[in-house]
């Protein structure tokens, strides 16, 4: 990622372990920590929402909304910001976290890790007259069964894993 130190352009600088860039020359460390990022699972009576991605990585295939953390947001202040931005829904407040799964998101020739927290809220009459789709985020939104999911059309691993585990919640009812 960094050819030269950012801070004595020395060649030498090394990254270790996936995660610190270090300069033996003047002793810059550059920590790339993991980012935060949202999903959204909103279920409704038509089943629930994913959203066709407009953009790269994954362009075409199917996600939830949502996003990455800003600096100084919370994570659910972040998730409502992501909605507003890319569906013109606000979830409001209340919003239940029940999975969180790592993922890896290569941007611009950059790899982020991230840490995905996974919420979900009951919209029961929400449908697609209700939103307003950003065109350069979205190109489409569908509402599906959620054990109808095709893990293939899913952009993400963390998606897969949030969408499996959110199956198996409805599946078992009582612990709802
Ligand atoms: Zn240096």
């Amino acid at each position: 990622m960094f050819k030269y130190c950012p801070h004595c352009a020395s060649q030498n600088i090394g990254f270790e372990r996936n995660r610190v860039f270090r300069c033996p020359d003047c002793g810059f460390v550059y920590y790339h920590n993991i980012a935060a990022a949202t999903g959204l699972v909103i279920s409704t009576d038509r089943g629930i929402l994913l959203i066709e991605r407009a953009k790269e990585p994954a362009r075409g295939k199917f996600a939830l909304p949502g996003g990455f953390v800003d600096p100084g947001e919370g994570a659910v202040d972040g998730l409502r910001r992501e909605c507003r931005e890319e569906i013109g829904w606000d979830p409001g407040p209340s919003v239940n976290l029940y999975a969180s799964f790592p993922n890896i998101y290569p941007y611009k020739g950059i790899v982020y890790n991230t840490c995905d927290l996974f919420f979900t809220i009951s919209a029961q009459s929400l449908c697609g007259q209700d939103l307003s789709v950003d065109p350069k985020e979205i190109s489409g939104i569908c509402f599906i069964r959620a054990e109808e999911v095709s893990m293939d059309d899913l952009a993400f691993d963390s998606t897969r894993r949030a969408i499996k585990a959110f199956q198996e919640a409805i599946k078992q009812p009582r612990n709802r």
